[in-house]
């Protein structure tokens, strides 16, 4: 996970590095792109350590946040820093303004920028040409339950893996994860009928993905939708199979089964979770798993608007 620069946040200067590694990797350009000459004197110092250039060959002028989302914002570099922080850790508004000293209303219009593009990027589709999907049940009732919701061994799970429901305490909980991106999506379900799952199958994947699935007939659906299902039967113990025989067992849910072993021992320090608010704690869970796979690419589409991002 991105390191934010702690030690140093009373240092602008250092800021003003951090984010420039972030937003100009490849060093400072203008708009049009021009390479600015390491030695430049800046065009306008105003705002040191957020100096103006001029460039020498188009005659454009701009600063660290020319076209980003911060383009017209007069945060201090260290605010910036501290607001993306906050941000990342799921603090509210309200309480990065205050800390901050800044005005709720103008912070409160520049996240919703951010989120947006970082509904985009969380929470849309898994850009994976493959992706696992999977269900796990959890106990969670409308009281405090009496023992704690340890994993159940494999025969009774069997048995009460196609039962549970939101209406008798054991809710599902949909999981998919792209095989390359890593990225988690889950989500808390009634039941797990193929009504209730076709469509988390559609909102987390894209539809050239290949999906991966135990036999479940809650999956009986993918292929209508375009998509390529593979399955792997998890009741006659074929937990991954070699399907092209080049060694390697790429039929499996293996990367989803790792991940609910996660899920579940994040959930058990909560005794009796409440099966209404049951989706908050796994929200947290997904939160915090996707954030291992923040970086500075994550951090630089955050910050320029989505029409204008180009990879770098
Ligand atoms: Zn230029």
């Amino acid at each position: 996970m991105i390191k934010f620069p702690l030690t140093e946040l009373l240092d602008e200067q250092a800021c003003y590095e951090w984010l420039l590694k972030i937003l100009h990797p490849k060093g400072l350009h203008c708009p049009s792109g021009h390479a600015i000459p390491a030695g430049q004197a800046p065009h306008d110092r105003q705002r040191t350590p957020i100096v103006k250039y001029k460039c020498r060959e188009c005659g454009k002028v701009f600063h660290i946040f020319t076209g980003t989302d911060l383009s017209g914002s007069h945060y201090t570099c260290g605010q910036i820093v501290l607001i993306l922080r906050g941000f990342l850790q799921g603090q509210t508004t309200q309480h990065t303004a205050e800390e901050l000293g800044l005005d709720y209303g103008t912070l409160l219009s520049w996240r919703h920028h951010q989120r947006r593009g970082f509904a985009h990027l969380i929470n849309g589709n898994l850009p994976d040409a493959e992706a696992e999907m999977d269900e796990m049940f959890q106990n969670a009732g409308e009281r405090e339950q009496k023992r704690s919701n340890s994993r159940p061994t494999k025969t009774t799970r069997e048995s009460t893996q196609r039962q549970g429901t939101m209406a008798n305490d054991r809710p599902p909980i949909v999981g998919t994860v792209g095989r390359n991106s890593g990225q988690i999506r889950m989500k808390v379900c009634d039941n797990t009928q193929q009504i209730t799952i076709q469509p988390q199958v559609e909102v987390t994947t894209l539809p050239t993905t290949t999906v991966y699935t135990d036999e479940s007939d809650a999956y009986n659906r993918i292929p209508a939708s375009g998509r390529e299902r593979q399955t792997v039967c998890h009741s006659q113990r074929e937990y991954a199979r070699d399907e092209d025989q080049d060694g390697f067992c790429e039929v499996h849910c293996n990367t989803m089964e790792g991940i609910w072993v996660g899920l579940r021992n994040f959930l058990r320090p909560f005794r009796g979770i409440h099966k209404k608010y049951l989706y908050l704690y796994v929200a947290m869970f997904e939160w915090a798993y996707n954030l291992r796979w923040i970086d500075f690419d994550f951090l630089r589409r955050l910050l320029f608007p989505p029409s204008t991002y180009l990879p770098t």
